[in-house]
């Protein structure tokens, strides 16, 4: 596997790139605005494809590099469903898996630092965000935290996994760069109280001052969406009405984006055709199904994902595939549904 923990010594912040194998696709966890151009330079060092960027939580620290990454290599944009973020591709709950080529990373939903943060586990590690650090914890005390919640997050989720699991966090201010579950179990200090009232009465009284970017990251990072209303502007896109009376028309053929959990989550459109975004650039380029089914039988491709960003970007490839008739369900299967479109339910044997 391959392994870096990459460090923003301006907020401490500890980002890490995961991959399977050189030449291999990548997933980024918490990635900096700042360091995007380092990352870009390390991909292309170990001949990665970043596929997905994964926030653990929403950032009142540092500005999120998620958007610029999506900009630069197309990749998926991921955080909790909890999050306030305007959009982005893809939306995880608790026990969700997140999936790249070779890695497989399990979604625990561990509010307490904020209302959206999440923690990954991987077989011997578990990316804890600003859940549990080393000899500390996030704290509490602005973004929807709650001591109590951290409280069961961490004793109630994190310190279940075996005691010889990997602890990496989001930040260390200290230089401290990795510990374990058992590690931290018995040396933290703030996880040696005895009850959740003890913990919160601690994580009351630490009068912290407020982190120097908040004012500026926080609504910052809540805007990170793909910028749709370009897609838009150039004919591209469908409203949900729009699409709802396009739909069952022969020459159209719909195409849904997300991934096989997502699927089954929230079910589909009826008649969708499930290509992954992952896929994408081998069938819309020449050669391709999709290119073939276009060009060859002249449909209309009209693609959609959760929230409209997979698609939008799916529909600027096509395009430039040549596949001038393609257009994008604008806001995704979330606009849909608003708009009183019917899903089907996907079986779980189904792609
Ligand atoms: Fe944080």
């Amino acid at each position: 596997m391959l392994f870096r923990q990459l460090f923003d010594a301006a907020s401490s912040t500890y980002s890490y790139l995961l991959a399977s194998r050189r030449g291999g696709e990548a997933l980024i966890i918490d990635p900096v605005l700042e360091q995007v151009e380092r990352y870009l330079q390390l991909l292309r060092e170990l001949d990665l494809k970043l596929v997905k960027a994964v926030d653990t939580h929403l950032h009142a620290d540092h500005l999120t590099g998620l958007g610029a990454l999506r900009d630069r290599t197309q990749c998926i944009t991921v955080m909790s469903e909890q999050s306030r973020v305007d959009v982005v591709s893809m939306r995880v709950a608790d026990g969700d898996r997140l999936r790249i080529e070779g890695v497989e990373l399990e979604v625990l939903y561990t509010p307490g630092h904020t209302d959206d943060s999440c923690s990954f586990r991987m077989a011997d590690r578990v990316f804890t965000g600003d859940t549990l650090l080393i000899r500390g914890t996030g704290r509490t005390d602005f973004q929807n935290g709650d001591a109590r919640a951290q409280y069961q997050s961490i004793f109630g989720r994190l310190l279940q996994l075996p005691e010889e699991t990997l602890v990496y966090p989001g930040h260390d201010y200290k230089g401290d760069t990795v510990s374990t579950i058992g590690e931290e179990r018995r040396c933290n200090p703030r996880l040696q109280v005895k009850s959740a009232d003890e913990y919160v009465e601690l994580m009351g009284n630490l009068k912290l001052a407020s982190p120097k970017m908040m004012d500026v990251a926080v609504p910052a990072n809540m805007k990170v969406g793909f910028h749709q209303e370009e897609i838009a502007r150039r004919g591209w896109a469908l409203t949900a009405a729009e699409a709802r009376r396009m739909v069952g028309q022969p020459e159209v053929v719909l195409i849904d984006l997300r991934e096989r959990c997502e699927r089954e989550r929230h079910g589909s459109i009826a008649g969708s055709l499930h290509v992954p975004y992952p896929s994408l650039p081998e069938n819309v380029g020449a050669g391709g199904t999709l290119h073939a089914l276009a060009r060859s039988t002249g449909k209309r491709l009209l693609f959609y994902c959760a929230f409209g960003e997979r698609s939008a970007m799916a529909v600027q490839a096509a395009q430039d595939a040549g596949l001038t008739s393609s257009c994008h369900l604008q806001g995704g299967l979330a606009a849909w549904k608003a708009a009183g479109g019917r899903v089907e339910p996907v079986n779980t044997a189904g792609g």
